[in-house]
């Protein structure tokens, strides 16, 4: 019979397997641990700390055996850290664990033939350098015990600050840009906000990078302003000393009055330099693989309140990736269903007849434009709307009740080519996958953060008519259990 186990147990047990949230899983007498901290391969005594019939969470207290797997964390603060899950897995093997997730997800729950899928699925694009990735980080900022304002994250799952002015995923001049802020305010007395009360004005620090031009953009959120005159008490002196760092080119605040976990408050007055930043992503010139693309610097002109991705280097490749799926020869016409910014579509409009983006945010869809504009781009154009609803109402024939400014349209919108999605974590709505099905495009583009939604609407697109010809992962964030997936479906050919 097996043992069951109580809360404060302690259990030795080997780590067989790594779970959803990074977690170490092991057995013992066929019962199952899933184990914070531990990696797969060690040999731990973890202590139990919630137990159910089957199974229990448990938290390792001893390492006992080191799995070979293991490699030396830079971040000191990884384990309290909501951010990185499996920052103590060396990157070779975190990769093996996305393209595992991926596969397995598409078997199980996608109930594709493992047979298919392992002929199928093209090995994971991983990083060359999984630290300092991110271009975009946000600081909670608070007081400590002591009084002293601190900067920092979330421990993981509260609202807890570990003091910290270094991220390893960040740039490397965001720990410089907080301790400028926090001498700043500890100087002139400036209280943090406190969640608790609603007191206190400064919440959050929001520091961008364009890391192809450099510039960067430093964003205090504040709970209302201090005086008539300044937003931030002495705010001349701190506006100095953040101009002197390398790269400063736009100093804001935004104004978040609002009892809230939102970060940040829709109000913003830029203080110091431009009101925006600059990034580029490059389309590479495919056209000797077959494609017509020659090759273009894309150029995003990015606010405080943008939707931006956040890793520009591996961005570029899941994009480059996507464009080979569409297989375009400049005549297509291409849906690209929840478009953000348009940073896909304006990929896609380098080798595409005509693009048409779709987006529920309206200003993201301002910000398409714009960006549409300044590229040059002539061929694409966007919605706003949710993709449930602006697809079925242009394949019924309504599309005179959506308001589009842009390009002059030709192309048959009913009947496109190419259809690209790109949802957020839950997926596709099913109105939309219905729709997709009866315009019947020769190739739909899949391109996912969250790899059992994927698999789950792949089945419903291949019940429904499509094959699935293409799988392949792209790890856009490194030491997070995080994966996304690019897909290709093309339609089935009816005998
Ligand atoms: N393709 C973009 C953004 C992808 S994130 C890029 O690569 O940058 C997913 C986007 O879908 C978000 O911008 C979100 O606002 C939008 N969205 C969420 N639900 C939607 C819906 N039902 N219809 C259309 N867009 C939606």
């Amino acid at each position: 019979m097996n043992q069951t186990y109580q809360k404060n147990d302690l259990v030795m047990v080997t780590i067989e397997d790594i779970g959803t949230d990074g977690e170490g899983i092991g057995k013992v007498e066929g019962f199952t641990l899933f184990v914070k901290d531990a990696v797969v391969g060690d040999v731990v005594e973890a202590r139990i700390t919630k137990a159910k019939k089957q199974y229990a969470y448990a938290r390792m207290e001893k390492l006992l055996t080191v799995s070979p797997f293991r490699s030396e964390p830079k971040c000191p603060w990884h384990r309290q850290c909501g951010g990185c899950q499996i920052q103590a897995l060396n990157y070779a093997k975190q990769l093996e664990y996305k393209q595992n997730k991926v596969r397995n997800h598409l078997i199980r729950i996608g109930g594709f033939e493992a047979e298919l899928i392992d002929r199928i699925i093209e090995p994971i694009v991983g990083m060359e350098e999984p630290y300092r990735y991110r271009n975009k980080a946000q600081y909670p900022v608070g007081t400590d015990r002591d009084g002293h304002v601190v900067t920092g994250f979330y421990a993981g799952r509260t609202h807890t600050i570990i003091p910290s002015t270094e991220c390893y995923l960040g740039a490397e001049e965001n720990k410089e840009i907080l301790e400028i802020l926090i001498a700043h305010m500890e100087k002139y007395r400036i209280p943090a906000y406190d969640e608790e009360t609603g007191k206190g004005q400064v919440r959050h620090v929001l520091i961008r990078k364009g890391f192809s031009t450099g510039e960067i953009m430093v964003c205090v959120v504040i709970n209302g302003r201090y005086g008539e005159k300044e937003y931030i008490s002495n705010q001349a002196k701190l506006l100095e000393k953040l101009a002197m760092i390398n790269g400063m080119t736009s100093v804001s605040v935004s104004i978040n009055t609002d009892k809230t976990n939102v970060i940040m408050g829709k109000e913003i007055h830029t203080l110091w330099g431009s009101s925006v930043i600059h990034d580029m992503i490059h389309v590479r010139d495919m056209r000797r693989e077959g494609y017509p693309c020659t090759g273009q610097q894309l150029t995003f002109a990015l606010s405080p309140l943008s939707f931006y991705q956040v890793n520009p280097i591996q961005t570029e490749k899941l994009y480059s990736l996507a464009l080979e799926y569409a297989g375009l020869t400049g005549r297509e016409v291409v849906w690209d269903l929840y478009c953000g910014i348009g940073t896909i579509s304006l990929f896609l409009a380098s080798g595409a007849g005509q693009v048409c983006g779709v987006e529920l945010i309206p200003q993201a869809i301002e910000d398409a434009r714009d960006n549409a504009r300044s590229n040059g781009i002539s061929n694409a154009r966007f919605y706003v709307g949710k993709a449930e609803e602006v697809l079925p109402a242009f394949y019924a024939g309504k599309q005179d009740e959506i308001s589009a400014p842009g390009a002059e349209f030709q192309g048959d919108l009913r009947h496109p080519d190419v259809i690209v999605v790109d949802p957020p974590r839950k997926g596709c709505d099913s109105a939309c996958l219905s729709t997709m099905l009866q315009m019947r495009p020769e190739r739909i583009v899949y391109v996912s953060c969250d790899s059992a939604t994927l698999a789950r609407d792949l089945r419903i697109l291949c019940d429904g008519g499509y094959e699935l010809r293409r799988v392949r992962a792209v790890d856009q964030f490194g030491h997070t259990v995080h994966v996304e997936t690019v897909c290709l479906l093309s339609k089935r050919q009816i005998t």
